[in-house]
């Protein structure tokens, strides 16, 4: 099993750099994650995570179904299904799965999978950089900005225990040093390029 992690404070421009990273790469797939939050408008259940309620949640961590979970955000439950990830890894055009998750399980994985994970940190520029990204983005209320501001902090300071750190100051400089170390991590782990 290979595992892509990425990671980087909300607004970094980890979205963006994760669809070019699979459009130019063969044989990555996206890991769909559970989370108790809300879908926000244009979401769908079982494309950009799997929406369950608090219980189902805790159910889902009571049987053992998660590789990680983390409460990213106060009573907002994140978690990676180990079922999702294993479908994925068996399928016969994948050489890699892909996932998008907080520093805490990024790291948390990469205790669990050593050389079979490679973590990736997307970072802002600076904190003012990320804070302008995300009031232009405006999916969040002014007080969900101010405390995923004061969660990237807390990630920024963990940066340096992650394989690689990418500085998306320039978008394309960021896909192509982010491709670059997929494509090294992929050799590593002995996959033939197909690009
Ligand atoms: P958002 O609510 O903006 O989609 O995601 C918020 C944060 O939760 C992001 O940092 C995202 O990477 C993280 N996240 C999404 N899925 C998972 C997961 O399965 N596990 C963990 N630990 N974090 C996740």
């Amino acid at each position: 099993m290979n595992l892509i992690v990425l990671t980087a404070p909300s607004g970094a421009g980890k979205t963006t750099i994760a669809r070019r990273l699979m459009a130019e790469v063969e044989g990555l797939r996206f890991s769909v994650s559970a989370t108790t939050r809300d879908p926000r408008p244009a979401e769908r259940h079982g494309v950009d995570y799997f929406f369950l309620s608090p219980d189902a949640f805790r159910e889902r961590l009571d049987a053992g179904d998660f590789l990680e979970h983390e409460e990213v955000y106060p009573g907002r439950f994140y978690g990676t299904l180990r079922q999702e990830v294993e479908r994925i890894a068996r399928m016969d055009d994948v050489r890699a799965v892909v996932l998008d998750i907080d520093v805490k399980g990024a790291l948390n994985v990469k205790r669990l999978y050593g050389d079979a994970a490679r973590t990736l940190f997307i970072a802002p520029p600076s904190l003012t950089a990320l804070a302008d990204r995300l009031h232009a983005r405006g999916t969040e209320t002014e007080k969900q900005v101010t405390t995923r501001l004061e969660r990237a902090k807390m990630e920024m300071a963990t940066a340096p225990e992650f394989d690689a750190v990418i500085v998306n100051d320039d978008l394309d400089a960021a896909v192509a040093e982010t491709v670059a170390h997929v494509r090294e991590f992929l050799e590593s782990r002995g996959m033939r390029d197909e690009a």
